[in-house]
């Protein structure tokens, strides 16, 4: 039997209700297929293959779980979220690249912008549109209270001015949620607000970034006079640090949850082809093994932060932890499948070969973006060990 629609009514917020109906309709629709082992050329041609499937989950209430209702939602908490991407990647489905950034901006715009969340989120959550995030500048990344693009209030409006780096999917987001300085440069992380801008706005343009695999992963984006209303402001005026620590306990917490699940089906993708093309290595099972743990260990730890995060805990600077181990577990992975698979990752070709070759070059970044590894180091010891 086709179950079309997620589960409601007494079932709503019932988690075991909703894995369930999930795991049925994964296994029975064959429209799915097309997003089985796929590899896309380019960037823009895989955001507008998962925004099909985005579609196709939104209408189905699939992926509204976990987000409020006023949102576009139909309730629940991290924890279905938590399910869709495991599941997903269970059934050899990808996540949508748009879930990784909603899950660093969907909870920020949701609790300090409801009435943005009201009208743009459905957008986002529904595969019709996506955003991108706009914090790092040239000379601020890992000291981003130094961040220098400017918005001064004029009326109802902020003209801002300016330039932001790396902003993933920045070349085809509709819409960028980003860090302003709003104070005095000296002012620090207490003179910043964060806007949610729509990059069609007159003077500002985008320039896409090509990451070492070639592919146009990030974009620099320019700001000249750009007009924003104010009721664009996410959280208060110069309060823009509380909602971006708000923000990173998602981006470090709910995005190694995700990221962990892909990570799972991507080790077993990878000991099938192994099999599959007859190598053998002494050692691979043991390589395998240790990146299993590295993922299993990543899956516990995060597996406690969606819980907290669900309870509407703080999980504040703790969530360095889960970070760290998630660059772990990406480059284990990733190194294990590029010293198994040998040369054939640097010179093979087809759609899987081409994949691991992609993914290979994106994991060498996962020690850096969302907070370098050793600032997270730092964080732990600081904050959370509170190291002499
Ligand atoms: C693939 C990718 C995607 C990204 N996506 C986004 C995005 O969507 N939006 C966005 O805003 N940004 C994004 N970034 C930017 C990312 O957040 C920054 O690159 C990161 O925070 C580091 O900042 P930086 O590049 O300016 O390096 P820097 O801050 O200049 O750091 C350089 C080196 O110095 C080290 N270092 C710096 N400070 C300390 C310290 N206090 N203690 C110890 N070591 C230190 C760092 O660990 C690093 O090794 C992305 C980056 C990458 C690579």
């Amino acid at each position: 039997m086709t179950s079309t629609t997620a589960p409601r009514g007494d079932d709503r917020k019932s988690l075991s209700a909703y894995r369930a109906a999930l795991r049925e309709f994964l296994e029975s629709d064959t429209a799915l297929d097309e997003w089985r082992g796929r590899h896309y050329p380019t960037v823009p041609a895989e955001l507008q293959h998962h925004a099909q499937l985005m579609k196709l989950l939104y209408a189905g209430g699939w992926n509204r779980y976990g987000w409020p209702v006023s949102a576009g939602g139909l309730g629940g908490d991290e924890r279905h979220r938590a399910v869709l991407y495991d599941e997903l990647s269970a059934h050899g489905l990808p996540v949508p690249g748009q879930h990784l950034v909603m899950e660093t901006l969907g909870p920020p715009t949701v609790r300090f912008a409801p009435e943005v969340a009201r009208t743009l989120f459905p957008g986002f959550l529904g595969g019709t549109e996506w955003w991108g995030q706009g914090f790092s500048e040239p000379e601020a990344g890992s000291d981003l209270a130094s961040l220098r693009c400017r918005a001064t209030r004029e009326g109802d409006d902020y003209i801002v001015n300016g330039q932001k780096l790396w902003t993933s999917y920045g070349a085809t987001a509709r819409r960028l949620v980003c860090l302003v300085r709003t104070g005095t440069t000296e002012s620090r992380h207490r003179g910043l607000s964060m806007l949610l801008i729509d990059v069609d706005t007159p003077g500002l343009q985008t320039r896409p970034i090509a990451l070492a695999s070639g592919r146009e992963e990030l974009a620099e984006v320019f700001f000249d006079s750009v007009r924003v209303p104010a009721s664009r402001l996410i959280g208060e005026h110069d309060q823009g640090w509380a909602v971006a620590m708000y923000l990173l306990q998602f981006e470090r917490g709910m995005y190694a949850w995700l990221t962990s699940t892909v990570l799972l089906q991507r080790l077993n993708t990878l000991r099938n082809q192994l099999r599959d093309r007859g190598i053998r290595r002494d050692g691979s099972a043991v390589r395998l093994g240790n990146v299993y743990l590295d993922i299993v260990a990543l899956r516990a730890r995060s597996a406690q932060t969606v819980q907290r995060l669900a309870e509407g805990e703080t999980i504040g600077p703790e969530a360095s932890t889960d970070k760290i181990l998630l660059g772990t577990a990406e480059q284990s992975l990733y190194d294990a499948a590029r010293d198994l698979l040998g040369p054939l990752i640097d010179i093979g070709t087809g759609p899987d070969l081409d994949t691991w070759r992609d993914e290979w070059w994106y994991s060498r970044a996962a020690t850096i973006l969302g907070g370098s590894a050793e600032v997270q180091r730092g964080i732990i010891a600081d904050r959370v060990l509170k190291l002499p």
